[in-house]
């Protein structure tokens, strides 16, 4: 089990500057927040934001993020509030946990909905990205530790991670976590065909693992020979939920997917990456068509290695990967690797629109046209809100909108009988402006006979304003009567 020493070990691995002295005062700030709560596993409840804290560290997230993985569950689960943790540890910090805590708000119902639903709110938070790594560092935690939870929500959870997350962790190149995230749901989602796979794998396990041994001692003989450095050599084997995949358009044949196993070359330089696939090439032959070169064509996320694929003995295949230290540094943690610390020691987003435009790439695969251009439209629209239904969803209005807007967006009905409205389980007037993050409810009266026009005064959408004039009855009336005094 790791404790708060496990997570100062991490930092000093990955030499982070960070104030250790807040850490541990986070750790404590957690521990009293959360004491007397358990896990599901039963263990205390503060190795959760724990664990998460420490995959943000491997992930070489700043001290505001890992402070806010240790808090992220303080104001949804304790009864100390988010006021009390920007008192203590800032408004950055504050503010980080707020944003998990409205993630935390989605509920998934249905694939499309949901993207719908994370798509505004991955485009209002992109502005930091930091959110989202939090919430990757929060899911894996609960994955590994789904045993704990009953079969529904287990596969909620699973079935999420798959759709949502992991198409994420990929775009933003964050590998490392992405096949963790994948393969751990593979295995609550699919059992069987888990098993089946894994033991296909371990069947020749031994074979491969000693062809794998073979191949690092001859290449590494034969790049001593030419005198290129190797500053790390190492076997890897392919992830199973991706192996997977490509086992169903490969007709199920093992024997076709050429980088079950792999072999990973780092060395210095770029020149010394081509001058290895040089020294490899000449030591066994290359299969036609399996050279990539990402080095000079990187692929969008950022990705950079040579690939190929070799004969090794007796027919068997191996893909071999060879990159520098950056590149191997970026295949890791991806969009992570590309930022910067300040004098200060916190993050520098330099690359801010980068992501955004990340981002609404991987929406235009999902999403139809239409919906694309609206969330651009969502972006060029800062001064928007996002506010939730009671069941989850999200709706995003103009800023200082009221109940009343997000009433007669819901639909019209709703609106023209609106009578009240409660604002995060408080009532409170039909004029109140609502803030992002707001979960509003409107209270109806069947029998009411239409929009009141006092609504106007206060009302920011058009959409209200235009239906509120249409269907009001005292409308219609002081028309006629305005018509009458003519
Ligand atoms: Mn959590």
């Amino acid at each position: 089990m790791s404790t708060l020493n496990t997570l100062l070990q991490v930092i000093d691995q990955e030499k982070l500057k960070v104030d250790k002295d807040m850490i541990r005062l986070a750790f404590e700030f957690a521990e009293s927040a959360h004491k007397g709560q358990t896990r599901k596993t039963g263990e205390p409840y503060v190795s959760h934001p724990l664990e998460t804290a420490i995959t943000l560290a491997r992930l070489r997230l700043d001290q505001e993020t890992i402070i806010a993985g240790l808090l992220h569950d303080i104001p949804e689960d304790t009864s100390v509030t988010l006021a009390e943790i920007e008192k203590n540890f800032g408004k950055n910090v504050a503010h980080l946990v707020e944003g998990i805590t409205k993630l935390g708000k989605l509920k998934y119902r249905g694939i499309e909905r949901y993207v719908e639903n994370l798509r505004k709110m991955f485009v209002a938070m992109a502005a930091d990205i930091r959110v989202i790594f939090i919430k990757f560092a929060d899911r894996l935690h609960n994955l590994r530790t789904l045993d704990a939870l009953e079969n529904v929500k287990r596969e909620r959870i699973a079935r999420e991670t798959l759709e949502i997350y992991a198409p994420i962790a990929n775009r933003l190149g964050v590998w490392q976590l992405k096949g963790e995230l994948e393969d751990l749901s593979f295995k609550y989602l699919y059992p069987k065909e888990y098993k089946d796979l894994k033991n296909r794998l371990d069947a020749n396990f031994s074979e491969r693992r000693d062809m794998l041994a073979h191949m690092k001692h001859e290449a590494s003989k034969a790049l001593k020979k030419e005198n290129i450095q190797i500053l790390e050599i190492s076997g890897r084997t392919k992830d199973l939920w991706s192996l997977y995949k490509k086992l169903q358009i490969r007709n199920n044949e093992l024997e076709r997917i050429y980088d079950i196993v792999a072999l990973r070359i780092v060395v210095p330089t770029i020149a010394d990456c081509y001058k290895t696939l040089g020294v490899i090439h000449n030591k066994w032959r290359p299969m036609p068509n399996r050279l990539k070169d990402y080095i000079a064509q990187p692929k969008p996320n950022g990705y950079q290695s040579l690939h190929t694929t070799v004969f090794c003995e007796r027919g068997k295949t191996v893909e071999i990967q060879i990159r520098t230290p950056e590149m191997h540094r970026t295949s890791e943690i991806g969009i992570a690797a590309h930022w910067h610390y300040d004098e200060k020691g916190s993050i520098k987003f330099d690359k801010k629109l980068e992501w955004v435009q990340e981002l609404t790439r991987w929406q235009q695969e999902l999403l139809d046209n239409q919906t694309f251009l609206d969330s651009l439209k969502i972006d060029v629209f800062q001064d928007r809100i996002f506010v939730f239904t009671p069941k989850g969803d999200v709706i995003d209005l103009p800023e200082s909108s009221t109940p009343i807007d997000f009433a007669y967006h819901i639909h019209t009905k709703i609106g023209d009988t609106s009578t009240g409205a409660r604002i995060n389980n408080q009532i409170a007037a039909l004029e109140t402006p609502l803030k992002s993050g707001d979960m509003v409810e409107i209270i109806t009266d069947k029998n009411r006979k239409g929009p009141n026009l006092d609504w106007l005064k206060f009302v920011k959408t058009r959409a209200a304003r235009d239906k509120i004039k249409a269907n009001s009855p005292k409308g219609i009336w002081q028309a006629l009567k305005g018509l009458g005094k003519k």
